[in-house]
């Protein structure tokens, strides 16, 4: 007999919504054919001395767990890293975590901070985990909507708007998925004074802060004021081209760090540990590698952004990250009717902007991490679909 199980089922995993791209995702898998724009991941392999350092870790019979918080040379390695690239200073000891991936690290960022009701904020158009990983912490996220018009940025007089006396944290994200802006450091410092007046905390998501395109990359602790309010959230998959290693990092100060390591050590125990003689040698000497694939980006970034407008679809130019977010609201159709139509007239898979919020309706993304031949060929299909509409 059957039986209704959800009884058994947490009240909030209850209300979690299936992701909106996997539809897509599930709906392409079953085409032959398809140009995929819909997945957010590199299209290199990662570079072969991180595969080596991993392969030899593994060879030389390394296959035990690590520290909670990592192995002590990456997260010196990273300690290194941060320095060098954004000028701010971590102590490798007590306030880097090894995770497993940026995923894990913004998992254990909320639920070191979140209290029951506590609210979060996010901004939408936003990356489809944070609203599921605030609610899972606990909290209420609370969305504020960025517009077109001012190309996605966060305007922190919005951030004003939405706080109450069960604020605690605003997650932000430079460059950011799904809209690929990019704030520069004069729109941070912006956003810090706010938070300091309002005693916040603020997670940064800075996954994407190698792939940035036009202005020196700003890190948000390296703003006057923000070491003491950030959790920086971080970790290979993007930059390195290391997404099926599952490898990131949180780091935060001492404080903050050691509560988020609580949680580490008893729900994960350590990240992988070959990925983690990956990593040493991804900080080590991948840099060159990184540089090579950034610079690969941005010519395909100038193509694909150039092409849409050619096609009438307007786009603002995406500081960072590999996303366009063209508006189709001159088509008159949703963003799942285009999308879902364009998938099944002329096999283009990109997602619809809905799934990143409210304010993502109207648009699509496009991932522009594929080869430029599939880039061409995703052109020419979206013109005949245009053409016919
Ligand atoms: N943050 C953002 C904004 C992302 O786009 C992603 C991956 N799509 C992640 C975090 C998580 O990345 P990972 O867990 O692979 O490090």
């Amino acid at each position: 007999m059957k039986s209704d199980k959800s009884r058994y089922l947490s009240n909030i995993v209850k209300e979690l919504k299936p992701s909106g791209i996997r539809r897509f995702f599930d709906l392409a898998a079953n085409m032959e054919g398809v140009v995929s724009l819909g997945v957010g991941e590199p299209d290199f392999v990662t570079p072969w001395s991180i595969r080596e350092a991993s392969i030899a870790s593994l060879e030389q019979g390394i296959t035990s767990y690590t520290g909670n918080a990592g192995l002590i040379e990456l997260r010196r390695e990273i300690s290194y890293y941060l320095k060098r690239s954004f000028q701010i200073e971590y102590s490798p000891e007590t306030e880097i975590i090894v995770t497993v991936g940026g995923s894990q690290a913004l998992d254990l960022a909320l639920r070191a901070i979140v209290n029951p009701g506590d609210e979060v904020i996010i901004v939408e158009p936003t990356f489809v985990s944070y609203a599921p990983l605030v609610s899972l912490a606990g909290g209420v996220p609370v969305p504020i909507h960025t517009k077109r018009e001012n190309e996605f940025k966060l305007q922190p007089e919005e951030i004003e708007k939405v706080i109450t006396n069960r604020t605690k944290a605003i997650l932000i994200c430079s460059p950011n998925n799904p809209t690929g802006t990019m704030l520069n450091r004069h729109e941070l410092e912006a956003i810090a004074k706010i938070v300091e007046k309002h005693d916040l905390l603020v997670i940064s998501d800075e996954i994407y802060a190698e792939l940035s395109y036009e202005d020196q990359y700003t890190s948000f602790p390296s703003i006057k004021g923000m070491y003491d309010r950030t959790i920086l959230v971080s970790g290979f998959s993007k930059g390195f081209a290391m997404t099926g290693w599952r490898l990131g990092y949180a780091v935060a100060p001492k404080e903050i760090s050691q509560a988020m390591l609580k949680i580490h050590q008893y729900t994960m125990m350590c990240a992988s540990t070959m990925a983690q003689y990956g990593a040493i040698e991804a900080l080590k000497n991948g840099m060159q590698d990184v540089e090579h694939m950034r610079k690969s980006y941005r010519q395909r970034r100038n193509y694909f952004v150039a092409s849409l407008q050619e096609l009438g679809l307007s786009c603002h130019m995406p500081g960072g990250a590999f996303y366009a977010f063209p508006s189709i609201q001159s088509t008159g159709l949703t963003s799942e009717e285009f999308a879902e139509r364009l998938l099944m007239e002329e096999k283009v898979a990109v997602v619809p902007g809905n799934v990143f919020g409210e304010s993502g309706e109207g648009f699509i993304r496009c991932s522009y991490a594929s080869s430029l031949e599939q880039l061409q060929e995703a052109i020419k299909r979206m013109g005949q679909f245009l053409n016919r509409l």
